[in-house]
């Protein structure tokens, strides 16, 4: 009786934290450090928590990655907010005493590019890909810096603000910094006109931005499935053993969840486009599709038919 009311009680509390404390992490959880993984020798990334961006988890919620080399420290994004930043920065003085000489920005999403000031302000040099500009300079960048400062403050606020690349790449480009050579690969327009991926030879390591999904249904939303498709087959091109993706925990059975992401993107676009050209009503074709190689997959239920539909309307565009 006592143990049930103990559990009860301990399951209540639980839950209030989860709700009131800490509205955006699961049960139990406490607002995450950008403490370093290991991902190969020499190089390793840090986890944001699986989540919006939110006050609670001071936009921690997209990863950076860590490469240390002869001459200097090498970060690829900067994390979601100034404070993330400085406290990334703590946590790379305790692999080396090299400085941070260069951080890579795979694409200017909120989450990966607040951080960029402190970084600057530490020496580092920022590369980003051109098309960036246009999103950089525009109406909607202000406005989400804007809301950002109300919706993330104290993390984000008047003192943060956009920067930009140093050094801009038009093209696939190599660096070699401290004896350890970088291809910066373009793969937009993908998830963002300025997709960058960064291949890391020596290493047998990838780091994607957001155009990986691990293990679960992709969240296709309005993407051109088309080029992003494309983008996967060049990224099935590295040689790699690791990927570690934009959001969520590092892939090592790289070649394997590259694949799945972009089998299911193309099934999509082969059933949908054929009953887009045979004019068949949507919900005829989603009814009789066989989905049994993707049903078991995490998160089905929730993007499968919506990714469906998404798929079905651009077929019906991209087919006149
Ligand atoms: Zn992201």
């Amino acid at each position: 009786m006592a143990g049930s009311r103990g559990r009860t009680l301990v399951a209540l509390l639980r839950w209030i934290m989860a709700v009131l404390v800490f509205p955006a992490l699961p049960a139990g959880a406490a607002p995450d450090q950008p403490i370093p993984i290991p991902v190969a020798p020499g190089a390793w990334m840090v986890q944001g928590v699986s989540a919006l961006g939110s006050a609670a988890n001071r936009n921690f919620i997209s990863n950076a990655g860590i490469v240390v080399t002869a001459e200097g420290v090498v970060v690829i994004d900067a994390l979601g907010s100034p404070t993330l930043a400085q406290e990334l920065l703590a946590q790379i003085r305790t692999l080396t005493p090299l400085p941070v000489t260069h951080v890579i920005v795979t694409h200017y999403h909120a989450d990966h590019i607040y951080g960029l000031q402190a970084f600057k302000a530490a020496g580092a040099q920022v590369i980003a890909h051109r098309a960036a500009l246009e999103y950089l300079h525009s109406d909607t960048a202000a406005r989400r810096l804007a809301a950002s400062r109300e919706e993330l403050f104290p993390w984000v606020d008047e003192n943060t603000r956009l920067v930009e690349a140093d050094r801009w790449i038009d093209g696939p480009t190599r660096l070699r910094i401290g004896g350890v050579e970088f291809v910066l690969q373009p793969v937009g327009p993908a998830h963002t006109p300025e997709d960058l991926v960064v291949h890391v030879p020596s290493k047998r390591l990838l780091f994607a931005g957001d155009l990986v999904f691990r293990g679960r249904v992709p969240y296709v939303g309005l993407a051109d499935s088309r080029q992003w498709i494309a983008s996967l087959d060049t990224l099935l091109g590295f040689p790699v053993d690791v990927i570690v993706p934009g959001h969520g925990p590092l892939s090592t059975s790289a070649r394997a969840d590259l694949e799945l992401t972009r089998d299911y993107l193309d099934y999509l676009r082969r059933t949908m486009g054929e009953a887009a050209r045979n004019m068949e009503p949507f919900e005829d074709a989603y009814a009789h599709t066989d989905w049994s190689r993707f049903e078991r997959l995490p998160l089905f239920r929730a993007a499968n038919r919506i990714n469906a539909y998404n798929t079905y309307l651009l077929m019906e565009q991209q087919g006149r």
